[in-house]
């Protein structure tokens, strides 16, 4: 006999009644009543909402499901959808049968309450997906992912795999992590240093911070390309923004300036957002009940207002007359922290805000120099509540101008002389910008720490499960 095969909770709860289905999941909570009737509520994952099952306590397999059908439990339940008596749903499932595959004894299953904080359920990342809130980020990071590459397709962007594994310890040297089979007890030496010569790839290798710079060679064959993959950074930041391991989306666009780049970013953000307000609502709506009660509204008022744009020199002017007391003080030629960034997504504009043309001094070598001499084409994307979300730039596309910014950065030219020859052989005007994949699912479903819309974290002091 051909196996049968399962229904999903989803697509059950949508439908009609009718005879002859198969749920198959775990049992969220179990309730008996005095006439005889046990009321199951399941769960496998294809929705927030649990289908409801009402199995009499005279079926013959009563005997062997009674005891260890319990909370946690993993059930396949054949029976007939049928219309629901009760308030809360439409439909509900009639048992014919039923057969537990994995019992969770009450004694020592974790999740037996009905609410469990985030900070608990992280102690436990391998049975938290069990729970209504990360099952929810999970789904609306699925459809994230699925739109992103979306995007980009249909916009003619090729999908580009730059390596994990790196030599380029350019951009934020002390945050990376090294990669080496060397015996760390006992390291082969020369004159006293390491001897990365007898480490695996002959020299000293690190997990990737960016792709940004190998993209940029696609880019200048290809026009157009994005990569969307892991990033790391050994950045001691212990903040609810910040991951050691993070996803990281970086579109690299030939012909771009800075202006068609701001033009992007934003139409990629208002793109997504609509994407998961028309497939995602019923987790979205979770979160606003749950999460964040102006969700909704937020990611409804991102869509619809184009983002606003603010030379940096402005952002600081309008941060030295704040009247607002900073932790950090802000003057022309600083870093902007979070809590200036946020004040003016939030207090002021009350909307993304784009801020660009940033102090050359604060920014990376490849960015283009604008013709003051002292600030580079830089934008920065932030959001109201989150703070930046979007780093990028017009790349600097002049030999010249590239060389003298990499010696004045103390970096070395022979490094970089692949870099290099991308502006000494056909070199074009392009721009890109990366955009943090867990930023952006915690913006979409309002959950306030990183670390809960990743399936495992990995930070500070923490790695594996
Ligand atoms: P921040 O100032 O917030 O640390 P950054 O300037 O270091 O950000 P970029 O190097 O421009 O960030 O990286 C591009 C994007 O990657 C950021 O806008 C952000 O969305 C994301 N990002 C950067 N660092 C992290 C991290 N440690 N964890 C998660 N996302 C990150
Ligand atoms: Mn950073």
């Amino acid at each position: 006999m051909a196996k049968k095969k399962r229904d999903t909770v989803k697509t059950l709860l949508a439908g009609e009644p009718r005879e002859g289905i198969l749920v198959q999941g775990w049992v969220r909570t179990r309730r008996d009543s005095k006439g005889g009737f046990s009321f199951i509520e399941v769960n496998d994952g294809s929705c927030l909402k649990n289908i409801q099952v009402i199995a009499d306590h005279k079926l013959d397999s009563f005997k062997d499901w009674n005891k260890p059908l319990t909370t946690g439990s993993c059930v396949s339940i054949h029976g007939n959808l049928v219309a629901s008596q009760g308030k809360g749903q439409t439909v509900e499932v009639q048992a014919v049968s039923i057969d537990v595959h994995g019992t969770a004894d009450p004694e020592s299953y974790p999740l037996q309450k009905k609410f469990h904080s985030l900070e608990y359920l992280r102690e436990i990342s391998h049975l938290r997906p069990r729970t209504n809130t990360i099952g929810a980020v999970m789904r609306v990071r699925n459809r994230l992912a699925y739109s992103i590459h979306r995007f980009f397709n249909e916009r003619g962007f090729l999908y580009l795999h730059t390596p994990i594994i790196t030599t380029s310890d350019c951009e934020g040297a002390g945050e990376m992590f090294q990669v080496t089979t060397l015996d760390m007890a006992d390291p082969p030496r020369k004159e006293g240093l390491i001897d990365y010569n007898e480490d695996f790839f002959g020299r000293k290798t690190s997990l990737t911070v960016s792709g940004q710079l190998e993209a940029e060679t696609y880019a200048m064959a290809l026009s157009l390309v994005y990569t969307f993959g892991p990033t790391f950074r050994a950045e001691n930041s212990n903040t609810s923004r910040h991951l050691a391991e993070f996803w990281m989306i970086e579109p690299e666009m030939a012909f771009y300036d800075l202006d068609d780049n701001m033009e992007l970013a934003q139409e990629f953000i208002q793109f997504l957002f609509n994407d998961v307000l028309e497939h995602c609502l019923g987790d979205l709506e979770f979160f606003n009940e749950r999460v964040d009660k102006h969700l909704l509204e937020t990611l409804k008022q991102v869509v619809s207002h184009d983002f606003e744009r603010l030379p940096y020199s402005e952002a600081v002017h309008l941060l030295e007359k704040a009247g607002e007391k900073f932790e950090y003080s802000v003057e022309w030629g600083c870093n902007l922290q979070a809590e200036h960034e946020r004040y003016l997504a939030e207090k002021v504009f009350k909307k993304p805000l784009i801020i660009y043309n940033y102090p050359e001094t604060i920014k990376p070598f490849y960015m283009k120099l604008n013709e003051d001499g002292e600030t580079v084409r830089a934008m920065d994307v932030l959001l109201p509540r989150l703070g930046e979300i979007i780093g990028g730039s017009q790349r600097e596309d002049d030999y010249d101008t590239l060389m003298k910014r990499i010696k004045e950065k103390d970096l070395d030219p022979e490094e970089y002389g692949w870099y290099l020859d991308l502006r000494r052989f056909g070199s074009a005007p392009h721009s890109g910008f990366g955009l943090g994949f867990e930023r952006l699912v915690q913006f979409t479903t309002g959950v306030e720490n990183i670390r809960d819309v990743i399936p495992f974290p990995r930070t500070p002091k923490h790695a594996g499960f």
